[in-house]
């Protein structure tokens, strides 16, 4: 097995690593910041973008008749990992929204969302979870109820993240008020201007003080959404109304892999050995402590088993398979990697570790201690590891479902 990238890909990457050396300046970067705290787009970020955008680096991967290059996943990779390691942008074709219209949108809606997203004049957030149903997603009560060539929708969710800044929710309603569970469910592309939408800011525990650039689950907010007979056309439907459980699973699936999942729980390890290596106070001497080093080495193996993880994921994807316990596996692996780095991180660098953005003994700003703080729920969001762990028993061991 050759895990190496081909002389093509290196080439591409090196060509991207160059145009962030050189066009990502500290002034983009507040831009890019500024956005996703809801203050709109500046006009350098939006130059920055459209920079990416002719070098066809944004939705790599989508079929090039909707705009993209034709590439195939692990060039999408390459940009992905390059411009989350620099700003933790999602750039390259992952993320909620395009994966699940190109895997089930008609021809009309890949021809709408998939331009418009590449331009990144479309961009979505994730509308599932409700206050009683998060894990428990089949217990959607948010309905959409179909009048002719309409749905009128009432009802709430809540963590929808990114919501301020979205053009478009990705909405999961119950179309049939009669199904129960994961029957009767359906996707919605609901486009967030649409008049009777409310959203309410939830703050984080990583708002205050606000987590610096580089924190792994650092978003300051998220919110509640409240719809109150919100009407849109039929037109919004992606897929068949009633198969939204199956059309959902599907995304998900597509959006717990790539090179960002990958990062956001291997940065911290790379973090700790850069600042370990450069022996300057506070952890000057650590780096020659056997402790340490036998903890960073075992900690870096493990970053690359999510490595390996995701490169597996990919491959499948690329030669058209389908996840059957794949995705699950690498949504157990590494949020929990990420727990265990950030614990033992803490563990490393003592009080410093506590202290958070503005102390002036902070190390890098606090990164690390609002790492801490954001670890535990990668746990949880996206399918919770419990959950995640049932996938596996299930599709990948044959385990029969589990009674109650
Ligand atoms: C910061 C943040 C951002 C988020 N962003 C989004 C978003 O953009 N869009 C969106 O739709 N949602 C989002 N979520 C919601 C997230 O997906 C849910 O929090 C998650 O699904 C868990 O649901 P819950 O919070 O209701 O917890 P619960 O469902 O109450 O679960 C709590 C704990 O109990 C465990 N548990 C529950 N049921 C079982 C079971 N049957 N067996 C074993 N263990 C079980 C879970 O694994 C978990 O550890 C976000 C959450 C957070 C914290």
């Amino acid at each position: 097995m050759d895990f190496a990238f081909t002389e093509d890909e290196e080439r591409l990457r090196a060509e991207i690593k160059a145009f962030i050396a050189r066009q990502l300046t500290p002034e983009v970067k507040a831009q890019l910041i500024a956005e996703r705290e809801g203050h709109g787009r500046g006009p350098l970020a939006a130059a920055f973008f459209r920079d990416i955008y002719e070098r066809g680096w944004l939705g790599v991967s989508w079929p090039k008749q909707y705009g993209g290059q034709g590439a195939n996943r692990f060039a999408q990779y390459i940009v992905e990992e390059e411009f989350y390691r620099a700003a933790q942008l999602v750039i390259g074709g992952g993320g909620t929204g395009v994966p699940a219209v190109l895997a089930a949108g008609t021809e009309e809606q890949k021809r709408y969302y998939v331009p418009g997203s590449i331009r990144r004049e479309i961009s979505f957030c994730q509308g599932y979870s409700e206050p009683h149903c998060g894990t428990d997603l089949a217990g959607i009560r948010c309905r959409a109820t179909r009048h002719g060539e309409i749905f009128i929708i009432n009802g709430q969710k809540i963590y929808t993240t990114g919501a301020q800044a979205a053009t478009h929710i990705y909405l999961m309603v119950r179309t049939d008020p009669n199904s129960k569970r994961q029957a009767g469910l359906s996707i919605l592309l609901v486009p967030m201007n649409t008049p009777g939408i409310t959203i309410r800011p939830l703050w984080t525990i990583q708002s205050d003080p606000p987590a610096p650039p580089k924190t792994t689950y650092g978003e300051p907010r998220t919110n509640e959404v409240f719809f109150d007979n919100v009407e849109v056309p039929a037109t919004c439907l992606l897929g068949a109304e009633g198969d939204g459980w199956a059309v959902a699973q599907r995304g998900l699936n597509l959006d717990r892999v790539g090179a960002w999942r990958y990062l956001i729980s291997v940065m911290r390890d790379e973090d700790i050995v850069n600042l370990i290596k450069k022996d300057e106070p506070p952890t000057e001497g650590l780096r020659q402590d056997p402790r340490v080093r036998d903890k960073l080495a075992e900690l870096w193996t493990e970053g690359q088993v999510c490595r390996l993880m995701t490169m597996r994921s990919l491959s499948l994807e690329q030669r058209g398979g389908r996840f059957k316990y794949e995705g699950s596996a690498e949504k157990i692996w590494a949020p929990e990697h990420g727990v265990r780095a950030t614990e033992a991180i803490s563990q490393i660098l003592g009080p410093y570790a506590q202290l958070l953005n503005g102390s002036p003994h902070a190390i890098n700003n606090g990164v690390f201690a609002h790492n801490l703080l954001g670890a535990f729920q990668s746990t949880v969001n996206h399918g919770s590891v419990q959950v995640m762990r049932d996938q596996v028993a299930r599709k990948g061991l044959g385990m029969p479902k589990q009674r109650n």
